[in-house]
């Protein structure tokens, strides 16, 4: 107990914070960097948006940009798909919603305006997280039945980029509604619960190899970790209540704020293995349930 209360009072370093922080700023001057055409021997060595890119000739898509084109012109595009499926693979090995937290350029701005809520209170209405995931696939059918990819029409990153290059405002409107969405209605809410790019990602979440890990020997519940998730904070509990070891849901975008907050260093991102908190569980709700 002594040894938990000196490990309370360490300040620590907040290495997953600061790595995240340095990739989204790389990612934000890389996304910029066509504004000031950055040549390798004559020509740009990258062009495009998030939605659609290429790297030195390789092509880049978004799978779910290439989702809704495809099934709103109803033809394969096959340099779109195969872009995507680059991505695809990427996320799926790694974690689907790892793209939310340290490459989406509306969650950085987002994650920034959201301290302002550590000076002013503000509403925050919850909504169901997998709300996003129904708004994906409400996307993708009305992409097919109106023709037009319905989304890319009104993406905060591809207004955005298009304001930039064009010099409007509609790309910035976006952004300031969704900002203010986010104050005055909900905390986080456009992450958490509306966006059909992150609803997409959530639905490939259970994918990938890595997991923020609990040692129950160390954790004090204190709930620290919840309260700074930048998911929703119930994706916690059952690792908290000792249900599971991991954080299997598919929502948790790996920020690893919760590992930088916790108190006494419960919490690590780590490569998945078998969970043995979890088989025991299940071995005890079978016990109960159908030996009994
Ligand atoms: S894992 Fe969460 S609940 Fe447990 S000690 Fe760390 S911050 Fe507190
Ligand atoms: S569980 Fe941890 S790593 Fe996952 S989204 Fe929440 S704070 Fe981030």
């Amino acid at each position: 107990m002594q040894n938990k209360q000196q490990k309370l009072k360490k300040k620590r370093v907040k290495k997953w914070s600061i790595a995240r922080h340095i990739v989204q700023g790389f990612i934000l001057l890389w996304f910029l960097s066509p504004l000031v055409l950055v040549e390798v021997e004559g020509e740009n060595f990258f062009y495009g948006t998030l939605a659609s890119s290429e790297i030195f000739g390789i092509p880049l898509t978004d799978p779910f940009a290439a989702l809704q084109v495809t099934l709103a012109s109803k033809q394969i595009q096959w340099g779109f798909l195969g872009g995507a499926l680059i991505i695809f693979a990427f996320y799926a090995l790694i974690k689907g919603r790892v793209f939310c937290s340290w490459v989406c350029p509306i969650n950085t701005l987002l994650e920034m305006t959201d301290k302002i809520r550590n000076y002013i209170p503000l509403p925050d209405k919850p909504m169901d997280r997998h709300t996003k995931i129904y708004i994906a696939i409400i996307t993708l059918i009305l992409s097919f039945l109106i023709g037009i990819p319905v989304f890319e029409i009104i993406s905060p990153i591809g207004n955005t980029m298009r304001s930039l290059v064009l010099t409007t405002t509609i790309g910035l409107l976006i952004v300031l509604a969704i900002v203010l969405y986010d104050l005055v209605v909900s905390r986080r809410g456009w992450c958490r619960y509306l966006c059909p790019l992150g609803g997409m990602y959530q639905s490939i979440g259970k994918l990938g190899l890595f997991r923020v890990k609990f040692d129950h020997n160390l954790c004090l519940g204190c709930d620290q970790c919840r309260s700074v998730c930048l998911s929703d904070p119930e994706i916690l509990e059952p690792g908290i209540n000792r249900i599971t070891t991991y954080v299997n849901d598919a929502d948790c975008n790996l920020c690893g704020k919760c590992v930088d907050n916790c108190p006494v260093e419960a919490l690590s991102i780590t490569l998945k293995k078998h969970d043995p908190i979890r088989v025991s569980s299940f071995q005890q709700l079978r016990k109960k349930y159908f030996e009994a």
